[in-house]
């Protein structure tokens, strides 16, 4: 699958790195963000490298789409939140800060303020009961 060097997202996808998974197909990963800013706070990776938007390809960027409307759909039906905010960085300059492309699935709630990074890490057990909770209303 491409495992490029020191790659957090790499070593996710070879299982050097534990995750919270909510699916997996051939070509994509789904999990927790590990800094969530909402509970539900989702990352859709290509399991192979890619650095940003420009080095991927249609199909891979077809197969993290269709992820992501599975996932949109757990979050939806298990979280309902008031909007869901698809976010995808490319750069330092535009705020990415892993260089493996990934998309952000983040639930929205009126009043909260807007944030994509957080410096607080989420609390492991209720990272894995969430992503138990998506994983269980995929469609
Ligand atoms: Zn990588």
């Amino acid at each position: 699958m491409g495992h490029h060097g020191d790659c957090i997202f790499c070593g996710i996808v070879s299982g050097a790195l534990p995750c919270f998974k909510v699916c997996e197909d051939d070509r994509t990963l789904a999990f927790m963000d590990l800094f969530p800013v909402a509970e539900g706070h989702t990352l859709i990776i290509p399991k192979r490298h890619a650095t940003d938007l420009f080095g991927m390809d249609s199909e891979t960027l077809s197969a993290v789409s269709a992820t992501s409307l599975r996932v949109a759909a757990a979050i939806r039906a298990t979280l309902a939140p008031d909007g869901l905010g698809v976010f995808q960085l490319n750069g330092a300059a535009a705020g990415q800060t892993v260089f493996h492309y990934h998309m952000h699935l983040l639930p929205r709630n009126e009043g909260v303020p807007f944030a994509l990074h957080s410096r607080v890490r989420g609390d492991d057990d209720a990272l894995r009961r969430t992503a138990e909770r998506l994983a269980g209303a995929l469609p």
